[in-house]
């Protein structure tokens, strides 16, 4: 399980090794998100809180890269976190997410982004449940659900 820790070790010192790599130009990206796909996840925005189709949503599946597919999170590890955006304790394994030290806004934060095609998702906090204290703040628009049971492990 990864804790806050690793995370800020991955953001300092190197992230881990994705299974595979997703590369496209500004103009291919842009032909295949919808605007505000684009804006989040190729631009770095942030949708508004409480807006997201995916918030309020606990069905059982994968949460897929809306860029390149690959699984980042899945339903076992969401939880409620009353934020406006859906949380998530853990990615759905260690090397799907990057991390990035963001010091935008003034603010010193772990950006999450896709580790397959660097896709900004959101950003993590450690002030999420136990046991892994993890708080993964993504947004909707950076995900797709694929609906399906999911192994507990
Ligand atoms: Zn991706």
């Amino acid at each position: 399980m990864l804790t806050w820790k690793e995370v800020i070790n991955f953001s300092v010192k190197g992230n881990p090794i994705p299974d595979q790599r997703v590369e496209k130009t500004e103009a291919e990206w842009k032909a295949l998100l919808t605007p505000e796909q684009y804006r989040i996840t190729r631009l770095k925005g942030t949708e508004r809180p409480h807006s997201g189709a995916l918030c309020s949503i606990h069905e059982a599946g994968k949460y897929n890269c809306i860029c390149c597919e690959t699984p980042l999170f899945d339903s076992t590890i969401k939880f409620e976190s009353g934020t406006g955006w859906p949380s998530f304790t853990q990615p759905i394994k260690e090397n799907a997410i990057k991390y990035e030290r963001d010091t935008a806004f003034g603010m010193v934060r772990v950006e999450v982004m896709c580790n397959t095609c660097d896709a900004h998702l959101g950003h993590v906090f450690p002030d999420g449940p136990e046991p892994s204290g993890l708080r993964y703040c993504i947004n909707s628009e950076s995900m797709q659900l694929e609906k399906g049971v999911v192994n507990e492990n």
